[in-house]
């Protein structure tokens, strides 16, 4: 059974199947691997009369925890980069807070979506990741390495909800109460603007989970130019999906700007991103670009950076400037697109 692949209902059914045993014992072994990161179901007070079954199950319960073949750290930062079993690579950033860590973690290997200042981008998509991988990352963040992870952001590499199933299925591994308990109101889905994905996520009327949608511009030809999502789906319809997206009564939208110098960073930006948002109940996070590697974009200036920042802030939108973390590890946002495995690529 492997578990980081099973939701508590299904880890009751294959229970019940194998050693006809219910929800009793399924949620005590849920509780040992999930919260404490305790495989020896011997100790679990539930098992204690029956050692023999413990003993069983515990052979036949795999965490399957792949290799992590590559740990950087920075501060207190930490990436971490897993090897699956097709020996593809990705990635996983903790990023400390003030009392606690956020972890930022992987959907797929690559992306197709093509964004043109992002790194992940450029290896295209090789494969999604299961549920198993993605729930392995935080796992292996809490138990494998101890950290204190209180917020989720699927911020790594891929695009999560081209992603959707298995996206889903880590979320309620992640949030079953019986288990390391995550609160939908500690997670953050980020988006390119995925339209479909978002009337999806709609549909599941889970109006905790935060959605941030990755805009970067307010400007069809300029958003077509850096996203060619934008082909697809253009504002008007990343909009409508908005209106009607069901948000809880004081629930935003996080908007992700990304400022690429002498790109998006002008004044008309800035009031096509006001006229954009005026409807919208949002908070603005205000990123500088990146430079990735040979990347043709270039990084605002602190100044530019405050500048467009005021013209936001002067018509009360609630912005705030993110402080990149990571850049020489190449762990901030759109950094992450393992090098090696590029050059084995092009090759
Ligand atoms: N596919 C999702 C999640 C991954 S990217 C999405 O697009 O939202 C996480 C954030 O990093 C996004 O807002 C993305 O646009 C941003 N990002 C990508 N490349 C970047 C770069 N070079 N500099 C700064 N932010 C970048």
């Amino acid at each position: 059974m492997d578990i980081l692949n099973l939701t508590l209902p299904e880890l009751t059914i294959e229970l019940k199947e194998k050693y006809n045993k219910n929800r009793y014992h399924a949620e005590a072994i849920y509780r040992e691997v999930f919260r404490h990161g305790n495989t020896d179901l011997t100790q679990a007070a539930e098992f204690k009369k029956s050692g023999k079954l413990a003993e069983k199950i515990m052979n036949d319960l795999k965490v399957n925890l792949w290799p992590v073949v590559k740990m950087e750290q920075e501060d207190e930062l930490t990436k971490f980069v897993t090897r699956s079993d097709d020996n593809l690579e990705y990635e996983t950033v903790v990023i400390p807070m003030k009392n606690y860590k956020t972890i930022c973690v992987s959907t797929q290997v690559g992306c197709k979506m093509g964004c043109d200042f992002c790194e992940t981008a450029r290896l295209g998509l090789l494969r999604n990741l299961t549920a198993a991988e993605i729930v392995g990352q935080i796992y292996y963040a809490k138990h494998v390495l101890g950290h204190n992870i209180k917020n989720i952001v699927y911020m790594g590499m891929g695009e999560p909800l081209d992603n959707f199933d298995n996206l889903i299925k880590s979320i309620d591994i992640l949030c079953e109460d019986k288990g390391i308990n995550f609160n939908h109101g500690n997670i953050t889905i980020s988006t390119v603007g995925e339209v479909e994905g978002i009337n999806k996520l709609g549909d599941l009327n889970w109006p905790n989970i935060k959605l941030a949608i990755s805009l970067h511009s307010a400007i069809d030809e300029k958003r077509s130019g850096i996203m060619p999502v934008n082909k697809k789906y253009n504002l008007e319809k990343l909009k409508a999906a908005l209106k009607s997206y069901p948000l809880k009564e004081a629930g935003i939208f996080f908007i992700e700007y990304i400022l690429i110098k002498g790109y998006n960073d002008s004044h008309e930006d800035a009031l096509a991103l006001i006229e954009f948002l005026k409807d919208l109940k949002v908070k603005v996070n205000l990123i500088p670009y990146n430079p990735g590697s040979g990347s043709k974009y270039d990084a605002p200036s602190y100044e530019e950076v405050n500048t467009f920042y005021q013209w936001l802030d002067e018509q009360g939108l609630v912005v705030i400037k993110r402080i990149p973390k990571g850049q020489d590890l190449m762990a901030a946002c759109g950094q992450l697109g393992n090098q090696k495995l590029r050059e084995t690529l092009k090759k």
